[in-house]
């Protein structure tokens, strides 16, 4: 069948490169003509690059090839031989990897066609008889197009879209900033009884401020849980319920919507991907800001990773690089940009990621926390497996108490005195230290170390205080509507606390959490060994699957491992989906400062039975969300293991 010859055929390494461009073209199907979703690509040079990225890479090896044998006059078979092997070894992996794509007949149609036409390329009597010398030149203005589109793309920063954030001219009321710091739990701040570290800037500002001593996250995962924050409902009624996998229900307005529609000018800067415009998060934003490094080169990655071996390497090249988030000083630089040309009261969100993930401070701040290491509390539950990350943890938490001073003074210059802002900052989750077993993560925890979040709020004229009643992240959006002078929807679940705020009440009413809250831990990679294999497989229609509250059952052989928790004053009660369950007595605390480190259902049999009964009451109260499945491109999936939210379990 393959004719090796004594001399190598015409640009030979030439064809056998394309012919591996025709060939994983047909496993992508194509795009736009195939199932796969150019449309999505979005810019013009995304979408030319899927076609002729291959083309040009491939196409500049196979020359160089062609060019290097031609002058040695290589001609022994083994010259021939290389670059179809070359071929069958790439093809092979491409095929290897989009098996489980080719679920449809239009792809297998596509990749059946892709590999005829790879065929021909290669053993055609036609394309040995073209000139060497014109395809040659060909392929040289094509690869030299393709990497300069190549180049262009990755060195051309994305623009952000935006209308001009001017407030209408009638609307009144305070500007509002809710500023959530990623991955702080409450008792590592000195404001809660941490030591080992110094927040100054924060301090002052709680000193001016509501500090809500008992503040809980509804979820331990960045996407749900500020998707609570800016909607007032828990993860069920808004969708987002798994980083990565769904999106904000369009039924549920969020803050940036409401305080638009009530004619602020309107500004989002996130920091990291869990958080990016198109989950929802950019909803009723004029400006929002979802910019992080090496944006292109994972954008690149979107024109079908597994199909491409050019783009693959990408992929692998992004193991190297840094978690793909974005530096506060950065953000800081936008925001004050958005502040320069914003008009009027304005409602602003600014996510700070830099305490999350790998515990690597600047080197001032890692010296700052080492010096003060010694004793610090809380201590690390596995002293062992943390070794230094929670001091350098500290240090990071100092890094953005520098930052937060930055903020304040861009905030300060807008409006002298912040006599007409309010400042609401959180956190969307903790970070574990070996609590339950949890090392330097947080994900699937639904322990204290990452439910209990600081809340501070500031209000021009308020009194300052320190507030004991249970409040959530729920409650977020009602207070700031609240005291902007809006009106709350009706659909939101959280409280207005604006009374304990400005009044000095010691309570507020609530109706569905009145016992206690909700929390959940429902990311992708707890539920199950099934729904992995059909990840795995990228077969789509998983949401279907996810929503099966009812039939539980079905998953008890596969080891549905998502949590879901409630949360009262005394007790919290933590069930597993596999029909586990945990009972914790929130007011006796061990050695290392944990409510929740023992299992108390033994003890108080009475009390377990009565909360599990609270639990299943108020969940069958919660509306739920259509989930609307945003299944994850290949890129989705890479950048949210690197963020630690797929693959392996945590221990
Ligand atoms: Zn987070």
């Amino acid at each position: 069948m393959v004719n090796v010859t004594k001399t190598v055929p015409n640009s030979w390494a030439l064809r056998c490169a394309w012919a591996l461009a025709f060939f994983e073209l047909g496993l992508s199907g194509f795009s736009p003509l195939g199932s796969s979703s150019l449309g999505s690509l979005g810019s013009l040079p995304l979408q030319i690059l899927f076609f002729i990225g291959a083309f040009g890479v491939y196409g500049f090896g196979g020359l160089i090839y062609d060019a290097v044998s031609q002058r040695f006059g290589l001609n022994h078979k083994l010259f021939t031989a290389l670059p179809l092997l070359a071929f069958c070894y790439m093809a092979f992996t491409s095929a290897s990897n989009m098996l489980g794509n080719l679920n449809s007949f239009a792809s297998i149609a596509f990749a059946v066609c892709g590999f005829l036409l790879a065929l021909s390329l290669l053993f055609s009597s036609r394309a040995r008889r073209i000139k060497s010398t014109s395809i040659t030149k060909q392929a040289a203005v094509l690869s030299i197009v393709s990497f300069a589109l190549i180049i262009y793309y990755l060195m051309i920063p994305r623009n952000v879209t935006y209308r001009q954030p001017i407030a209408d001219s009638d609307a009144i009321g305070p500007n509002v900033v809710i500023i959530t710091w990623d991955t702080i739990r409450a008792d590592v701040l000195p404001l809660y009884g941490g030591t080992g570290l110094e927040t100054p800037v924060l301090d002052a500002l709680a000193s001016r401020s509501t500090v809500f001593d008992n503040m809980s996250a509804v979820a331990p995962i960045t996407g749900p849980s500020h998707a609570s924050i800016l909607t007032g409902v828990v993860p069920p009624s808004h969708g987002l319920r798994s980083n990565g996998t769904s999106k904000i229900s369009d039924d549920i307005p969020t803050a940036a919507e409401i305080f638009s529609a009530a004619g602020y000018a309107t500004g989002g800067f996130i920091s990291a991907y869990p958080v990016r415009g198109d989950i929802g998060f950019d909803r009723g934003f004029d400006v929002f800001d979802d910019r992080l490094p090496n944006d292109r080169a994972n954008s690149l990655m979107s024109i079908g990773t597994q199909a491409f071996t050019w783009v693959r390497q990408f992929k692998e090249a992004r193991r190297f690089i840094e978690e793909p988030s974005l530096d506060g000083d950065t953000l800081l630089s936008r925001t004050a940009e958005f502040l320069d040309n914003s008009q009027g009261p304005f409602f602003m969100w600014t996510h700070f990621f830099d305490a999350h993930g790998k515990h690597r401070p600047a080197p001032a701040y890692r010296e700052k926390a080492l010096s003060l290491s010694e004793g610090a509390w809380p201590p690390a539950v596995q002293p062992e497996a943390v070794g230094d990350k929670m001091t350098m943890y500290r240090g990071e938490i100092m890094e953005l108490d520098r930052m937060l001073e930055e903020q304040i003074a861009q905030l300060e210059e807008k409006d002298p005195g912040l006599k007409n802002t309010v400042i609401f900052l959180l956190s969307d989750h903790g970070q574990c230290f070996g609590e339950n077993g949890y090392v330097i993560s947080h994900t699937p925890s639904l322990t204290q170390a990452t439910q209990h979040i600081p809340g501070i709020i500031y209000v021009p004229g308020a009194t300052t205080q320190r507030a004991e009643f249970a409040v959530n992240q729920i409650d977020v959006l009602p207070t700031l509507c609240a005291l902007a002078g809006l009106e709350i929807n009706s659909h939101i679940q959280g409280a207005d606390l604006s009374p304990i705020i400005k009044d000095g009440a010691t309570s507020v009413e609530r109706d569905l959490f009145k016992d206690g809250f909700y929390m959940e831990a429902f990311q992708l990679y707890l539920m199950g060994g099934e729904v992995q294999d059909l990840i795995q497989e990228r077969k789509g229609s998983i949401s279907t699957r996810k929503n099966n509250q009812g039939s539980k059952s079905a998953w008890k052989s596969r080891e549905d491992m998502r949590k879901q928790g409630y949360l009262g004053v005394k007790w919290k009660y933590v069930n597993i989906l596999n029909d586990t369950e945990f009972f914790y007595d929130l007011k006796t605390v061990d050695a290392n400062g944990q409510a929740d480190a023992e299992d108390v259902q033994e003890l108080f049999p009475k009390e377990f039975i009565n909360q599990r009964l609270l639990f299943y009451k108020m969940f069958e109260r919660i509306p739920h969300a259509e989930e609307s499945a945003l299944i994850g491109s290949e890129y989705d999936n890479s950048m949210l293991e690197q963020l630690g939210y797929t693959g392996g379990k945590a221990q």
